[in-house]
């Protein structure tokens, strides 16, 4: 359930309602907008009646959120989050693009790549440091030198840093060298991750398990939020289908769709929705055409020799011309890039 308090209701009769809510031991999650102030009941709704809270000073009146997710849900926060990064604005008019090799290599390999993806106009560099591989004996990622070398990158190019944590032990270690924590496909339903991230003060941007359907993603969030982080992105990734010819299957029917059901911005990811490099440029055109709040995108320098994720990496000419044709699709949707 969520309070809605009247425009002019005083501090005191907040922290009123506040208290209230703790003493019949529910969660109470303030939420101050411009206008007015909501609160959220978090906890076992069927033991709310609305009239606890109703005749209570400064209340105009409450309403039930029926969706399982709560603090994610568009009925308890109707207005779209922003999330401010080094003067970006995530969620806004304006189409975020995150771009860089899949995993960092070698120094040369990433400051290539960034040098490269900076002057197309991403304006986030993203790179793995470590990394989700299925097999073991695949490359696992450079690990701390990897996050070191994103931290020179990020020195040169001004280009704040996504990276992915797969634990949370890591959690303080990649924090201290991210601008934004990546939770991967394979580690959405991680709960004690999930937790740990909702307790820093970071950017999260949380990938779609690859079997996972929008509600439990919606419901993983909810993790993050709970924690008092609620700077969350939503990442459609794609979804394992029956489809063999694609390595994902792009949903991007989820665009839209999130964009209805929450205020969090949902960024789209046509490298791993594809696996193919030459469906990334169509699909991330679509995504954007879609409603998407920002796009990320795979780019190496030699894919042929990439240790992972090849087949799917844009070079960077390559890149630089969808860029161009990026910025003339959010235009044409009321966008700008
Ligand atoms: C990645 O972004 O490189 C990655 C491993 O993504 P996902 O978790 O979506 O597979
Ligand atoms: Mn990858």
């Amino acid at each position: 359930m969520i309070i809605i308090m009247r425009k002019d209701a005083a501090k005191e009769e907040i922290d009123k309602v506040v208290q209230r809510v703790e003493e019949l031991g529910f969660r109470p999650h303030l939420s101050q907008g411009e206008e007015r102030t909501i609160i959220g009941v978090i906890g076992d709704e069927r033991r709310l009646e609305p009239h606890l809270f109703e005749r209570m000073e400064g209340v105009e009146r409450t309403v039930r959120i029926l969706r399982p997710f709560k603090l994610a849900s568009r009925d308890f926060h109707p207005q779209d989050t922003v999330i401010s990064l080094n003067g970006l604005r995530i969620g806004d008019r304006k189409v975020v693009v995150m771009a860089g090799p899949c995993a960092v290599e070698s120094r040369e390999q990433l400051l290539q790549t960034a040098r490269a993806v900076k002057a197309a106009g991403a304006h986030i560099l993203r790179g793995g440091a470590f990394k989700p591989r299925t097999s073991p004996y695949s490359f696992q990622g450079l690990g701390l030198r990897g996050l070191e070398l994103l931290a020179e990158a990020k020195a040169e190019t001004g280009l704040p840093v996504v990276t992915e944590v797969m634990s949370p032990q890591e959690v303080p270690l990649v924090a201290r060298y991210a601008d934004i924590l990546q939770i991967g496909t394979r580690n959405m339903q991680n709960y004690r991750l999930l937790e740990a991230v909702g307790q820093t003060s970071k950017p999260v941007l949380l990938k779609r398990g690859l079997m996972s359907t929008i509600e439990e993603l919606l419901m993983a969030a909810e993790y993050i939020l709970i924690q008092g982080n609620h700077k969350v992105m939503l990442c459609e990734r794609g979804i394992r289908t029956f489809e063999t010819y694609t390595r994902n299957t792009l949903d991007l029917s989820a665009v839209p769709l999130l964009k209805q059901l929450t205020h969090l911005p949902v960024i789209v990811d046509p490298s791993h929705g594809t696996g193919k490099w030459e469906l990334v440029g169509p699909m991330a055109k679509a995504a954007i055409a879609a409603g998407s709040d920002g796009l990320l995108i795979e780019v190496h320098p030699r894919p042929e020799e990439a240790l992972s994720d090849g087949g799917q990496s844009l070079k960077p000419d390559k890149f630089a011309e969808l860029m161009e044709e990026l910025r003339r699709v959010a235009e044409a949707v009321g966008r700008e890039l």
